[in-house]
């Protein structure tokens, strides 16, 4: 096994996948499996599309002969800009070992090999980076090509390809440049398809082509294959580091070390004849999950063409045939498009079948490539494919009852972003008055409304003012940076597999494409022959695919009964609990139904900012002396009460982790004059009077400053009123008999604890309070009653000096929870409110990995967290710990925390689904 994987190093750095893979399908034996294989072929080293090439090799799958050349070439070549001597000369052997194969020449002019050279990523990273097709066709060797199969029309096709290609991927010329004389071409010729076009149209077209590259790149085309080659080779190589392809990295967070590989591999042909076709097949139905071959191909045309979704490509099964012909009849008066199943029902039945073959193996739905030269199918690619929410459940589930999976197995399938994707989507169709304006593809389903913006630079500057729709004739991966702050894509043209399409399900995002009678023109959409002006608002349901004027409010979606099940394997794997942060009745209620077993972070100053109630925070805060203070206190205990109620009730047999007051001050104090005046007017203040006391209260370092439970050490009241609160709530809802004792589980917790000193003090605090609002209780039953309720106490531990006495701290506590919000900032001395406009340049520059108050810092707050939790368990061997800051709802950050071992996790609602499949998958 050796023998294969430790190839990483340029002296090992071809990996001939014709030749080996018998080899590998020897060594393995019996033992050939998904993982086995995985170990040999390593994607990191031979990247997804080489290691799917060499796997479907082994499996006896025809993909087009050929070698990969490892992505240590890409990192050397990131480093030093070129490909060494002995690299070049080892591919210079591997292509001649190639001819030999096929019995063909690089460079022959009678019998010449063609090649393709395509990137390969170990994150599949869908069109980011260069695909040349073609290589090896020169002047005199297009006429060869043209003799040997008795088809110019196919050889001049080919070379027009190569040259365009060749020309925008290698030496950089706008692609418009050659489409706009290929259309006029189409135009005059009067066909509407490429390979209707006349050879002599062809020709023409290639001198215009040649002449072209000369005028913009002041050289002529390589006529030397080689020169060729490796030109090309350096293009994909170079398209590591295109602006789209780091972007790509940058949302989805791809380290930039990986590097791509690349292969080189003997060209098949989709445009030699009618026979031939290209196309892209998913071995499920993406949008729906159905257990149905589902793609789209094109006849006589070569793979670009269908990737970027810009040609009109036909169905590929005679069940699609009808809902391709309801989004095309309209525009293009095409009858019923004849899909593969009829056109060519031998290739289908062998397509069908090698999907379900590669599904069974990789034990997921796949993504598949494929050409078909006069009538000979061939494998180009083969990956997981991308799919909606809706899908990823219902593919899950449906692969364990097809025993192709287990559960375990079908855990890791489901996309991260599914649960969440699951619950905002669709559109109120209760507010719907009107017809839709126009409709397209269902192409990631969902819904979203926003301003309409036409490009990628206004769709940035409008979502800085509200939701945006990004509309295009097509999406390119020029687009990402668009797509990724629009809400909704649409698209006038592509199909199922287009970029738009593959990018948008991929992210979420709602997305309809070909849409009928959409064509955008600068900054105004026409729809219809009606005009539109970027920022118009669009409302979009691309669960069905219409699209309608206006903005229509939207509701989240019916959650599929598979939901209920896969909830239930999740409940079998994870080993964290998972707890909300929520105070308001809603979020404690999303919080439960979406699989919260607690709230773990209940911030009760979020209980004062309606308008009502911060009046009398803002008059507590400024109190002249402790009465004042008190009698304000006692009005906000009403309040608190009150919420406190509801709060229990709903949070029946649950524990509920109530944080006393930690606010910063200024949050709640008067921010300008306007807001002074209004403040004196209601509370009978002279303004003078009031601006002292705010001139007093000011802290130049708020963050740091009067907040925690430092206010309950000066201001002791305060958290008495709020422990007093609790204790009228409970003594309320139990006389009522609402909710019995033994079903409250009341956690109170104190923020931003420097030290155990402080944190006695409040634990005293708490205690005298309880016992002195029992020993006040007249009603002995009662009293009785709120005997029974034992309470927790807990600490949070958010500064350094906390996490480095947490023994001593956890001496004194039930729990512990780490509020890594703060922690970050302390640990970083990075201000949460002040730091955003400079962080990105930060990750930019390399200088973090990633933004440290969304994914945790594992090397510094990561090594306070494990530091913390070793010394508390040291002293508390039984201690609950937790985690609640944003961290916990992180993606990124949960496998860690995972890994912490910790009992809980506290997230916002609606990241609990995701944190509890996350926690389940690791
Ligand atoms: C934290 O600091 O991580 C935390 C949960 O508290 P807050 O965000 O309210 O400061
Ligand atoms: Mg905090």
């Amino acid at each position: 096994m050796k023998h294969f994987s430790d190839q990483n190093s340029l002296d090992r750095i071809i990996f001939n996948f014709s030749h080996y893979s018998k080899e590998i399908t020897q060594i393995l034996n019996e033992n050939f499996n998904k993982e086995t294989v995985e170990l040999i072929v390593d994607k990191k080293i031979w990247g997804g599309k080489g290691s799917a090439l060499i796997t479907m090799s082994c499996l006896g799958i025809d993909v087009p002969p050929g070698f990969i050349v490892n992505t240590s070439l890409c990192s050397y070549y990131n480093s030093y800009n070129s490909i060494p001597s002995e690299v070049e000369n080892k591919i210079k052997h591997a292509i001649q070992s190639l001819e030999d194969t096929l019995s063909l020449v690089f460079g022959s002019i009678d019998n010449p090999l063609l090649i393709s050279v395509r990137s390969g990523a170990p994150i599949s990273m869908p069109g980011m980076m260069d695909t040349i097709l073609n290589i090896g066709l020169n002047d005199e060797i297009v006429e060869g090509l043209s003799k040997k199969y008795n088809n110019p029309r196919f050889a001049y096709d080919s070379y027009r390809r190569l040259l365009h290609m060749f020309g925008t991927t290698v030496m950089q010329i706008e692609s418009n440049l050659f489409d706009l004389p290929f259309d006029y071409l189409k135009i005059s010729e009067g066909v509407t398809s490429d390979h209707h076009v006349s050879v002599d149209g062809l020709k023409k077209l290639i001198n215009t082509y040649k002449n072209i590259i000369l005028e913009q790149s002041k050289e002529d085309f390589p006529q030397n294959v080689y020169d060729q080659l490796f030109r090309a080779i350096k293009a994909v190589l170079d398209s590591w580091q295109s602006k789209r392809a780091i972007k790509y990295r940058e949302i989805y967070n791809i380290s930039e070390d990986l590097g791509t590989a690349v292969t080189v591999q003997a060209m098949v042909f989709g445009n030699l004849s009618e026979k031939s076709c290209t196309g892209v097949i998913f071995s499920r139905n993406p949008s729906n999950g159905d257990n149905e071959i589902f793609g789209e191909f094109l006849l006589n045309a070569q793979g670009e063409d269908i990737v970027s979704g810009i040609k009109n490509s036909l169905p590929i099964s005679i069940k699609m045939e009808k809902s391709w012909q309801i989004i095309n009849n309209e525009d293009l008066s095409i009858s019923i498009p004849e899909s593969m199943e009829r056109l060519m029902p031998d290739v289908f039945v062998k397509l069908k079948n090698i999907s379900k073959k590669l599904e069974y193996f990789y034990g997921d739905m796949q993504d598949i490539e494929f050409t078909v030269e006069n009538g000979r199918l061939w494998i180009l690619q083969s990956r997981s494919g991308k799919r909606s929410s809706l899908a990823s459940l219902k593919i899950a589930n449906d692969m364990v009852e097809e025993k192709i999976i287990n559960k375990k197995q079908a855990l890791k399938i489901i996309p991260i972003q599914t649960f969440e994707q699951l619950l905002h989507c669709g559109l109120d169709y209760s507010f719907i008055k009107i017809p839709p304006l126009t409709c397209g593809l269902p192409a990631s389903p969902g819904a979203a409304v926003g301003m309409v913006a036409t490009n990628v630079k206004d769709a940035e500057l409008m979502a800085k003012m509200g939701k945006v729709i990004l509309v295009r004739n097509e999406t390119s991966p020029e687009d990402m940076s668009g797509i990724a702050v629009a809400d909704g894509i649409i698209t006038a043209r592509g199909g199922m597999t287009s970029h738009a399409a593959v990018v948008a399900r991929g992210m979420g995002k709602s997305c309809i494409c070909s849409v009928s009678g959409l064509f955008v023109d600068g900054k105004n959409i026409h729809i219809n022959g009606e005009k539109f002006p970027s920022g118009t608002y669009l409302s979009m349901d691309s669960t069905k695919g219409e699209i309608y004027l206006g903005q229509i409010p939207i509701i989240a979606s019916n959650i599929p009964y598979e939901f209920e099940m896969i909830n239930s394997w999740i409940n079998e794997y994870k080993k964290i609990d998972i707890h909300a942060n929520a105070e308001t009745i809603g979020d404690i209620e999303s919080a439960f139904s979406l699989g919260a077993t607690a709230i773990g972070l209940c911030r009760t100053e979020h209980m004062f900012f309606s308008p009502e109630r911060i009046f009398y925070m803002r008059k507590m805060i400024l109190s002249k002396d402790h009465s004042d203070r008190v009698f304000n206190l006692d009005i906000l205990e009403k309040y608190q009460q009150h919420d406190f109620e509801k709060i229990f009730e709903i949070s029946k047999g649950k524990a509920v982790t109530i944080r006393l007051l930690d606010p910063p001050l200024h949050e709640f104090l008067p921010h300008d004059d306007k807001e002074i005046k209004e403040f004196c007017i209601q509370s009978n203040s002279i303004e003078s009077d009031v601006k002292l006391s705010l001139a007093i209260k000011k802290e130049h370092n708020p963050m740091l400053g009067h907040r925690g439970c430092r206010l309950a050490i000066t201001y002791p009241e305060i958290y008495i009123m709020q422990v007093r609160a609790i204790l009228c709530a409970i003594s309320k809802l139990v006389s009522e008999r609402k909710v019995s004792e033994y079903e409250l589980y009341p956690e109170i917790m104190i923020p931003l604890v420097s030290n155990v000193n402080e944190l006695a003090i409040c634990k005293k605090l708490v205690q005298d309070t309880f016992d002195d609002f029992c020993e006040s209780l007249n009603d002995n039953d009662l009293k009785n009653s709120l005997s029974k309720i034992s309470y927790k106490f807990g600490a949070m531990i958010e500064l350094p000096c906390a996490a480095l006495q947490a023994d001593r701290i956890a001496e004194i506590c039930d729990f512990i929870s780490f509020g890594t919000n703060d922690l970050t900032q302390t640990t970083l001395g990075l201000s949460r409110d002040d730091s955003a406009n400079f962080i990105a340049t930060y990750v930019n520059k390399k200088i973090w990995n990633n933004d440290p108050f969304v994914t945790i810092e594992q090397s510094t707050v990561g090594e306070l967290l494990k530091i913390a939790i070793n010394k508390a368990r040291s002293s508390n061997p039984k201690i609950k710990i937790g985690i609640c800051g944003e961290h916990a709802g992180n993606p990124e950050s949960i496998p860690f925390i995972n890994s912490l071992q910790i009992d809980y996790i506290s997230c916002s609602p609606y990241r609990i689904p995701l944190a509890r499949l996350i926690s389940s998958q690791v």
